[in-house]
């Protein structure tokens, strides 16, 4: 948990507004120097980088190399103009730990792998700089075209193409294996914890 608390404090810097939350849009400068670190912690972690054209970013443990199968976790860097610093960047990174983690025990235990796993970034998963958003999923997902993707625009008319290939985003390495699961971590998205603050029913201690 220390370990996650760490990531998602590094990442929060990057943007950082003065309330402790994030601004962090799209395809900015910003947003690059977030893909870099996040680049580096794949590395760092022994995970193989993997960045498609949409610059949806992969860090990918080879588990099972017999299995074109893989299990994607992941949710998006990119921030709404006063995010928080846990919105996304909480299922990257926590995704990214777990990935590591199953890894370490896999290589522990050859062969006990049936599928691989990978850690995902989804571009331009909120839409505040370029609609619509969940841009990179829905090209990955093949409900969008990646020629209309890159021509969305921004309000100045820059394109999201132009935005990432501006950055170094527009990646020629797409993920090569065959999604067949896909879980993320995301804080909740309404009131309800913040309207129940201090009275949501406790856990009985251990007895
Ligand atoms: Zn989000």
């Amino acid at each position: 948990m220390i370990a996650l608390h760490d990531l998602i404090a590094g990442f929060a810097v990057i943007g950082a507004t003065d309330d402790g939350g994030v601004c962090r849009l799209a395809a900015t400068a910003l947003d690059k120097q977030a893909r870099d670190l996040f680049l580096r912690e794949i590395g760092e972690r022994g995970l193989a980088p993997r960045i498609d054209a949409i610059g949806n970013m992969f860090g990918v443990a080879i588990l099972a190399p017999a299995s074109d199968d893989v299990v994607i976790t992941g949710s998006h860097l990119d921030s709404q103009p006063t995010g928080g610093r846990y919105d996304g960047a909480y299922g990257v990174l926590a995704g990214l730990l777990a990935v590591e983690a199953v890894r370490e025990r896999c290589l522990a235990t050859p062969g006990a792998a049936r599928r691989n796993l990978a850690v995902a970034n989804w571009t331009n998963e909120e839409g505040a700089r370029f609609q619509p958003s969940l841009t990179g999923s829905s090209v990955f997902a093949g409900s969008l075209s990646l020629q209309d993707a890159y021509a969305c625009a921004d309000g100045d008319g820059v394109t999201l193409g132009a935005a990432l290939a501006a950055i170094g985003y527009c990646g020629v390495t797409p993920l090569e294996l065959r999604p067949v699961r896909y879980v993320e971590l995301h804080v909740e998205q309404g009131d309800r914890l913040e309207q129940t603050s201090g009275t949501l029913p406790r856990f009985p201690a251990p007895g």
